[in-house]
C-alpha cells in the first residue's frame, strides 16, 4: 500500500537503530500496518513531554534540540526494530508499535519509556527533568481508522496527564471527550441559553492570616441525564464551536453578579476569572470587561483575569498590547499554571502581570520531592524579585500548607480549605470560616476547624 513511501526499514548504519520518521511517514506507516492482510495488534502512543526543571532550563537556555536529541537516543535504544516514532511538535511524540502479541504489551512499553524518561539528564550543561505522560490507543479494539486511533491516543494522553501512573489506555467510556469532535457543541449552545451552566467559587486563602481574600470562578456543566463534563472539555467544545466568546462573557457576568452580592452582604472578596487564550484576540475584550464591571458595580481592582502561560509565547507582541489595555482598566492579571509553559525570564519581565499561580503539578508532591520543593522555592523567589503575588494551586493537606508558608508563598487554594462551591454554599462556607478563624485567633491558624 502506502508503505513504499517509508525509508528502508532498518538501514544498518554504524550508529544506533533509526526509528524516527516524519509526521507523514509515521501516519502512513500506521495506515499500512493496520490495513495489511492479517494485521496484528498495533498500538498508537502519544507522548507529551513536560519539562519540570523549567526554570533551570530558562536560566541555562537549553535548546529544544538538545532535549529532542536526548529523547531520540533514548527511544532508539528502547524500541524494538519494528517500532517507529515521529515528533508531532516540540513536546509531543507519536509512537506506533506494530506486531504486538497482545495489547497489554503496549502498557509495558509505555511504562518502560516513562521510567527511563523520568530520570534526570544533562542537556547543554544543565540538569533537565521531564514529566512525560502517554496516551495509548489499541488496534484492532478501536477500529482501523488511523486518524481515529490518533485522536483516541491524544484524548488518552490528556487523561494520562492527570493520573498517577502517567499513562492511560483509551477506553470506549472516554467517549465523552470525543464529543469535542462531534455533537456536544449544539448541546452547549442550548445549555448557555437554558442556564444549565453554573459558576462555582473556590476560596483563596492568605497563608499568613488564614483569611479568604479572593475566589476563583470555575465553570460547571452537567447536561441533563448525562455525566459531568469537565471544564477543560467544555472549554475545548466551546472553542471548536465558536462559542468561546459567548461562554466567557456569560462566565464573567455571572461571576461579577455573584461577587456584587457577596460584597453587598459584607463578604469582601476579589474574584478571579479564567480567560481562555483565544479571548485575547478579541479586540473588544476591554470594552466587554469594562461593561460587565459597570453593570454589576464591582470595582475594577477586585477583578483578576487568569491567563495561561502558554499564551505568552504563542503571540507575544499582540498579547502584550491586549494585556496592557486590560491593565488600563485597573484590573489585575494573573499568570495561570505557571511552570508548565515555556515563558522565559525575559518575557516575564515585560509581562504586565501581578500574580503567578504555581501549577498543581508542582504542588502535589512537594513534601516528598526535593526537586519540586526547590522548583517552587525558585518560583516564589523569582516572583518576589518581580514584585508578584504567588498563589499555590491544589493544596490538599496541612504539611503542604506549612511548607508553602515556610517558602514564602502568599496565597493557597485547594481542597484543604474547600472545593469550588455554588454561590450560596460559598456564603455559608465564608461565615463558618470567619467564625472558626476568630475562635482560633491568638493560637495558630487552623484552617480545617
Ligand atoms: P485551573 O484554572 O488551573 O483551575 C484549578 C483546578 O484545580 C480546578 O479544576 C480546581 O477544581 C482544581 N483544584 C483546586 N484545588 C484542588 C486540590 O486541592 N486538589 C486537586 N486535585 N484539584 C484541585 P477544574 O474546576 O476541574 O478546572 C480545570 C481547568 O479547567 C481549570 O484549571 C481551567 O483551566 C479550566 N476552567 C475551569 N473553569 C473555567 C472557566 O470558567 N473558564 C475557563 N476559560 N476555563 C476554566
Ligand atoms: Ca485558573
Ligand atoms: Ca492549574
Amino acid at each position: 500500500m502506502i508503505g513504499h513511501s517509508l525509508p528502508p526499514p532498518h538501514q544498518s548504519s554504524i550508529s544506533a537503530r533509526q526509528h524516527q520518521l516524519t509526521h507523514n511517514q509515521l501516519v502512513n506507516f500506521l495506515r499500512f500496518e493496520i490495513n495489511k492482510a492479517e494485521a496484528s495488534a498495533t498500538a498508537v502512543l502519544i507522548m507529551k513531554l513536560r519539562r519540570a526543571k523549567r526554570l533551570d532550563a530558562i536560566i541555562g537556555d537549553i535548546s529544544t534540540q538538545s532535549i529532542n536529541h536526548y529523547t531520540n537516543q533514548l527511544l532508539d535504544n528502547l524500541l524494538r526494530d519494528a517500532d517507529h516514532y515521529a515528533h508531532f511538535s516540540d513536546d509531543q511524540i507519536c509512537l506506533v508499535l506494530p506486531n504486538l502479541a497482545n495489547n497489554a504489551q503496549s502498557i509495558l512499553a509505555a511504562i518502560k519509556i516513562l521510567s527511563e524518561l523520568h530520570k534526570p539528564f544533562i542537556a547543554d550543561d544543565y540538569p533537565v527533568m521531564l514529566r512525560p505522560h502517554i496516551g495509548i490507543a489499541n488496534f484492532p479494539e478501536l477500529g482501523s481508522d488511523a486518524s481515529q486511533l490518533l485522536m483516541y491516543a491524544d484524548i488518552a494522553s490528556d487523561i494520562a496527564a492527570t493520573n498517577e501512573q502517567g499513562y492511560h489506555v483509551y477506553q470506549p467510556e472516554d467517549h465523552i471527550k470525543t464529543e469535542i469532535y462531534s455533537g456536544l457543541d449544539i448541546e452547549l449552545g442550548k445549555a448557555i441559553k437554558a442556564n444549565e451552566l453554573h459558576v462555582h467559587y473556590q476560596p483563596q486563602i492568605n497563608i499568613q492570616t488564614g483569611r479568604c481574600l479572593s475566589i476563583e470562578a470555575l465553570i460547571r456543566w452537567t447536561p441533563p441525564g448525562q455525566r459531568v463534563i469537565s471544564p477543560a472539555t467544555l472549554i475545548s467544545i466551546a472553542e471548536n464551536a465558536g462559542l468561546i466568546n459567548t461562554l466567557t462573557l456569560w462566565i464573567l457576568n455571572t461571576a461579577l453578579r455573584h461577587t456584587a452580592t457577596f460584597l453587598k452582604t459584607g463578604i469582601d472578596v476579589s474574584i478571579s476569572v479564567n480567560l481562555p487564550p483565544k479571548m485575547l484576540k478579541d479586540k473588544e475584550l476591554p470594552q466587554i470587561v469594562q461593561q460587565a464591571l459597570d453593570i454589576w458595580e464591582v470595582p475594577a481592582s477586585q477583578l483578576t483575569l487568569e491567563i495561561t502561560e502558554s499564551l505568552i509565547i504563542d503571540d507575544f507582541e499582540s498579547s502584550l498590547t491586549m494585556l496592557l489595555r486590560l491593565r488600563e482598566l485597573g484590573i489585575r492579571l494573573s499568570l495561570d499554571d505557571f511552570g508548565t509553559g515555556y515563558s522565559s525570564l525575559a518575557y516575564l519581565k515585560r509581562f504586565p502581570v501581578q500574580e503567578l499561580k504555581i501549577d498543581i503539578l508542582f504542588i502535589r508532591n512537594i513534601h516528598n520531592s526535593r526537586e519540586d520543593t526547590n522548583l517552587v522555592r525558585t518560583i516564589i523567589d523569582l516572583a518576589k524579585n518581580f514584585n508578584l503575588t504567588t498563589v499555590a494551586e491544589g493544596v490538599e493537606d496541612q504539611e503542604t500548607f506549612n511548607l508553602l508558608r515556610d517558602l514564602g508563598c502568599d496565597l493557597v487554594q485547594g481542597f484543604l480549605y474547600s472545593h469550588a462551591l455554588s454561590d450560596t454554599d460559598f456564603i455559608n462556607w465564608y461565615h463558618q470560616h470567619i467564625s472558626a478563624l476568630h475562635t482560633s485567633l491568638g493560637t495558630s491558624i487552623n484552617p480545617k476547624s
